[in-house]
């Protein structure tokens, strides 16, 4: 349930709500928001019980309304009037908010050279991040699965040489430290979205987290596993849509819109977009990255300096004049949307 304060209400009007929260044996998280204060509350009923509570707690001094949350999912979601949460990184950039955010670099961590010239490039074009994998799942054991250390090690370098946060995905929780000491935000994939146990390590850092949906998730699976990060008391969340499997290969992965407008709805975190596995196709990234201008609060863009020889994921990534035409084309219609 969401308990939403009224817009004057002081700090001892939240001070007794939350002591009636305690006094029942429930848990709670506050959101300060820019307006409005909001306590997400964990009951641990859905009977008449906690609709005695919702009863009750209305008539509290300073609460506006308290609204019983029906969807398996609580802290992800967005009330009525709540802003978009800010996700700050490395105090330097801002997710979510009238900010668009444009992080791009390599699908893998190849090189040091590799490393600094792609982000070089697109540091100059405009990308506000830097990403870079350093462990990669691959479905084929064969194939290249990153430098691991090595690559944090350079994405570290890179980080301070050219003074850009940094994405990284961890796939394994014995990694997180390490992650943490060189990375700014942890990049949760695909393939481990719905690896709980990983979702609630990698928020016990307090770090920002990049949560992109599984290939086969429905929203709500998805804000389901959001939950498992925020309930672990992280707010830096950013959720990152990648596209699902359906049956059209004409793209990698289905990227719909309507599903990035629904979320908007349902969710206070900020939405980015990744055209490149969504598409993992180079020519229709940016069109979709134009599209995702209109509606998210950022994208994910691969770029390699010569995706001929790219180690992984080549097909879908731009050489950096294409990703400069790309900014190009993006920040046109990031001036003409305002976004909410
Ligand atoms: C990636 O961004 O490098 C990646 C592997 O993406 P996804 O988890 O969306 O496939
Ligand atoms: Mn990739």
């Amino acid at each position: 349930m969401f308990i939403q304060m009224q817009p004057d209400a002081t700090a001892e009007d939240i001070d007794r709500v939350t002591e009636e929260i305690r006094r029942v044996g429930w848990d709670y998280i506050i959101n300060p928001g820019e307006e409005l204060t909001c306590i997400a509350v964990k009951s641990r009923t859905t009977g008449p019980e906690k609709m005695e509570f919702v009863e009750r707690i209305q008539a509290y001094r300073g609460v506006a309304r308290a609204i019983p949350i029906t969807t398996p999912y609580k802290l992800p979601a967005r009330t009525v009037g709540q802003t978009t949460t800010l996700v700050s990184i490395d105090n330097k950039v801002v997710v979510g908010g009238e900010c668009f955010t444009i992080i791009a670099g390599p699908c893998a961590i190849e090189t040091r050279e590799q490393l600094f010239e792609t982000t070089e490039a697109v540091k100059s074009a405009g990308a506000v991040c830097l990403r870079g994998g350093a462990f990669k799942p691959r479905k084929d054991c064969g194939s290249f699965r990153g430098l691991g250390i090595d690559g944090l090690v350079y994405l570290k370098e890179a980080r301070e040489k050219f003074d850009l946060p940094t994405f990284t995905e961890i796939v394994d929780a014995k990694d997180i430290d390490a992650v943490a000491d060189h990375a700014s935000v942890f990049q949760i994939g695909m393939r481990n979205a719905r690896n709980y146990t990983l979702l609630e390590a990698v928020a016990e850092t307090k770090k920002p987290v990049l949560y992109k949906n599984g290939e086969a998730m429905t929203v709500e699976d998805f804000l389901c596993g959001a939950e498992y990060i925020l309930s672990k008391g992280n707010p830096n969340l950013i959720l990152c849509l990648r596209g699902t499997v359906t049956f059209d290969r004409a793209v990698r992965n289905s990227l719909d819109i309507g599903i990035v407008a629904a979320l908007r709805q349902l969710t206070h975190l900020p939405i980015i977009v990744d055209p490149s596995h969504s598409t993992g196709k180079a020519d229709l990234v940016t069109p979709v990255a134009v599209a995702a201008a209109t509606i998210a609060d950022g994208i994910i863009v691969d770029v390699h300096t010569d995706p001929t020889k790219a180690l992984c994921d080549g097909p879908q990534a731009l050489t950096p004049p294409r990703f400069a035409e790309l900014v190009r084309q993006v920040q046109r219609v990031v001036n003409a949307v305002h976004h909410a």
